[in-house]
C-alpha cells in the first residue's frame, strides 16, 4: 500500500464525483501552500476558508448525508476515512472540523427525530458545520455524571441549563448535539441547540490551538420536542454508537500527519551533510527512519483493513467493536512513536517555524486523548481477549469493500451491551499462511502469551487492577494488529521483505511490552518466568534491512514537498 502523495494522488473510488471532490480537496490545500497554512496555524486562525471551500464543493454534504436524505446520498466509511487522512496530512484543524461535525451529526442520524434529520441534511447542503456536546469540565471521561439539565416547563417544552467543555466547533456549529439529563426523571437525553441562539453562550476557547475547542453554556435555552433526538437508554446507546464510528477517524488523521512529517524529514536528513557525510548514512538514522516507515505502513494496512469490517458489520457480526478501538488507540499511539522517531532524526528542525513538522509534533499527541482516552479504549479491548484467543468461530470472508453503498448499519448498531458474546474468526489461520522469519518468532511469542494466560493467568486482584490489565492489553493488541495487517498484506501482495521488517518491529515491541508486564508488582514467580519467555529478538538480516532502507524508505527522498 503506497503512502498518500498529493502529487500522484488519484482517487480510486468507483464514482467520478467522489474522486473529483477528493482531488479538489488536495488541490485546495496545495494551492493554499505551506506558508499560508503555517501562518494560520501560528495565528490560530480558525479554518473559515476551508469551510467555505467545503461548502462550494459540497464536501461535508457528500461525506455525511446518509442514504435517503439527498439524491444519491451515501454515508461511506471508506471515502470518509480517506478524507480524514487527506485532511490530517495538512493538519488537525482541518481534520477536526470534519471530525466534530461527524460527531455532531451522529446523534441526529442515529436518533429518532425525522424532522431534525431533514434539517441536518439541509444544513449540510448549506455548508454548515456541527458539534458534539458531551464532555463537561468536572466529569471528563465519567460521562455517567453529566450535569447538563433539561428542565420540563409547566406550559410544555423544556429549558436547557448547564455547560459543556472541550467542544469542537462550539463557536460556529449550526447544530450542537447536546447530551444531558431530564431534571425530573434523571433520564439521559440528546437534544440539539444552535450556537447562534441568544441563549447559547460560547464562553471561551478552552485550548490555545488553531481549532476552536469551546466551553459553551446554555442559559435556559428553550427546547421543544422538535429538538429532542433520543431519550433514556436510546440516548445513551446513540452516544456510544456515534463515538464508535467517529473515533475510527482518529487513526486516519494520525496516518495523514505522519505521512507528511515523513516526507519532510527524509528530505531534510538526506540533504544535510555532517562531518562530510549525509545524515541518512548514520546507522541509527537508518534504523529510526525504517522503524518509523514500518510503523506507518502497519498503521495504514491495519486501519484500511478495519474499514472492511466496519462496512460489513451487522447485528450478527460485531467484530468491528474490537478493531475500531484499536484504530483509535493503537494506531494513534503508533503515530506518536513515528513522530518521536522522526524528531530524533531531524532534531532542531522539528522546532522551526516554517516546516510542517512543527504542526505534527504538537498535534499528534491530541489524537490518543480524544473520544475516550487510550486507557478507556484499552479497557474495552481487553474484554475481547478470551474469545479472540481461545474461542474462534467461522464467519464468511470479509472482502475488500470499495463499493458506493451507504453504511446504514452504523445508524442501527443497537444496544451497546453484550460484548462478551462477540466471537472472532481464527487469527491463527492467517498467521499460518506466512513463514517469514520474524513472523515465526512472533508466533512463538503469541504461543507464549497464550501459555501464560492458560497456566498462570491474571488472578482476581490482577484482573481488577486496570494498570496490570492495560499492560497485558498491549501484548494482546499487538496480536490482533498483526492479524489484520497480514490479512491486508495477503490481499495486496505486500513485499515479503517489508512484512518481515514490520514484524522485526513487532517482535521488539512485544518484548518491550513483556518487559513492562514483567515489572508489575504482584506477579507470581510462575508469571514472571513465563513473561520472561516472551522477550525475544528478531532474526537479523542485514541484507533485507538494507533493501527496505534503499527501496522503500530512502526512496521517499524528493517525492513530495509542499510548496509555498
Ligand atoms: C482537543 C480536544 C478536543 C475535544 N473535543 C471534544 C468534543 O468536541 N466534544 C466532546 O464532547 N468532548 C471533546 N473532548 C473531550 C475528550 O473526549 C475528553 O478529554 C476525554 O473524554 C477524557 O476526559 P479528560 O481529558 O477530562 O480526562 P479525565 O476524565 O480527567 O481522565 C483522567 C484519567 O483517568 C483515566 N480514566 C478515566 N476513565 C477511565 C476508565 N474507565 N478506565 C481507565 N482509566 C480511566 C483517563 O485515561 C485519564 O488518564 C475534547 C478533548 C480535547 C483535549
Amino acid at each position: 500500500m503506497f503512502l498518500f502523495n498529493p502529487k500522484t494522488y488519484r482517487g480510486q473510488h468507483p464514482d467520478q464525483h467522489t474522486n473529483e471532490m477528493l482531488q479538489a480537496v488536495v488541490g485546495w490545500f496545495e494551492a493554499k501552500g505551506l506558508k499560508s497554512l503555517k501562518k494560520d496555524w501560528h495565528e490560530k486562525t480558525w479554518n473559515y476558508e476551508f469551510v467555505d471551500f467545503m461548502k462550494s464543493h459540497q464536501v461535508l454534504a457528500t461525506l455525511m448525508t446518509p442514504q435517503g436524505y439527498g439524491e444519491g446520498a451515501a454515508w461511506n466509511t471508506l471515502r470518509n476515512v480517506e478524507f480524514a487522512e487527506i485532511a490530517g496530512f495538512y493538519g488537525i484543524t482541518y481534520w477536526y472540523t470534519f471530525q466534530v461535525s461527524m460527531l455532531g451529526l451522529g446523534p441526529v442520524f442515529n436518533g429518532d427525530n425525522e424532522q431534525v434529520k431533514q434539517r441536518a441534511a439541509q444544513l449540510l447542503k448549506d455548508g454548515a458545520v456541527f458539534a458534539f456536546g458531551l464532555s463537561e469540565q468536572e466529569h471528563g471521561a465519567d460521562i455517567y455524571s453529566s450535569s447538563m439539565q433539561l428542565i420540563p416547563q409547566a406550559d410544555g417544552g423544556y429549558v436547557a441549563r448547564g455547560s459543556k467543555y472541550y467542544i469542537g466547533n462550539g463557536n460556529e456549529a449550526a447544530l450542537v448535539s447536546t447530551f444531558g439529563k431530564n431534571s425530573e426523571t434523571g433520564d439521559y437525553v440528546f437534544f440539539v441547540v444552535d450556537s447562534k441562539h441568544e441563549k447559547y453562550e460560547c464562553v471561551k476557547k478552552t485550548t490555545n490551538t488553531q481549532n476552536y475547542v469551546a466551553e459553551f453554556r446554555l442559559h435556559d435555552y428553550p427546547i421543544s420536542d422538535d429538538d429532542i433526538l433520543s431519550v433514556g437508554r436510546k440516548a445513551w446507546d446513540d452516544m456510544l454508537n456515534t463515538i464508535n464510528y467517529c473515533k475510527f477517524n482518529l487513526g486516519f488523521g494520525s496516518i495523514g500527519i505522519c505521512t507528511h512529517a515523513l516526507y519532510e524529514s527524509i528530505d531534510h536528513a538526506a540533504s544535510r551533510i555532517l562531518y562530510g557525510k549525509q545524515v541518512t548514512d548514520f546507522p541509527q538514522v537508518k534504523r529510526l527512519f525504517t522503524d518509523a516507515y514500518c510503523r506507518l505502513v502497519a498503521m495504514k494496512l491495519f486501519s484500511y483493513r478495519a474499514v472492511d469490517y466496519l462496512r460489513c458489520a451487522s447485528r450478527e457480526d460485531r467484530r468491528y467493536l474490537l478493531f475500531d478501538p484499536i484504530v483509535k488507540m493503537k494506531v494513534t499511539m503508533e503515530g506518536e512513536k513515528v513522530i518521536a522517531e522522526l524528531w530524533d532524526v531531524i532534531a532542531a528542525k522539528g522546532f522551526e517555524a516554517e516546516p510542517f513538522f512543527e504542526i505534527a509534533a504538537e498535534e499528534i499527541a491530541a489524537l490518543p486523548k480524544l473520544e475516550g482516552t487510550a486507557h478507556v479504549n484499552m479497557a474495552l479491548i481487553v474484554k475481547f481477549m478470551k474469545n479472540y484467543l481461545f474461542a474462534p468461530v467461522d464467519y464468511p470472508e470479509i472482502p475488500h469493500r470499495t463499493d458506493l453503498a451507504d453504511d446504514t448499519f452504523l445508524f442501527h448498531q443497537g444496544p451497546t451491551r453484550g460484548l462478551g458474546d462477540i466471537h472472532f474468526h481464527d487469527y491463527d489461520r492467517t498467521y499460518r499462511q506466512f513463514d517469514l522469519p520474524n513472523i515465526e518468532v512472533f508466533k512463538t511469542q503469541i504461543d507464549g502469551f497464550k501459555k501464560l494466560l492458560i497456566t498462570a493467568g491474571p488472578d482476581e486482584q490482577q484482573v481488577r487492577d486496570i494498570d496490570y490489565m492495560l499492560s497485558m492489553g498491549e501484548l494482546f493488541t499487538l496480536i490482533v494488529y498483526g492479524h489484520l495487517i497480514l490479512e491486508k498484506a495477503l490481499m495486496e501482495g505486500t513485499d515479503p521483505d517489508l512484512l518481515n521488517q514490520l514484524f522485526d518491529v513487532f517482535v521488539r515491541d512485544f518484548s518491550a511490552y513483556a518487559t513492562g508486564l514483567h515489572g508489575k508488582p504482584g506477579n507470581s514467580e510462575a508469571q514472571r518466568e513465563l513473561i520472561l519467555g516472551l522477550i525475544q529478538a528478531p532474526v537479523a538480516d542485514a541484507g533485507q534491512f538494507d533493501r527496505i532502507w534503499r527501496e522503500h524508505v530512502y526512496a521517499l527522498n524528493g517525492q513530495y514537498e509542499m510548496g509555498d
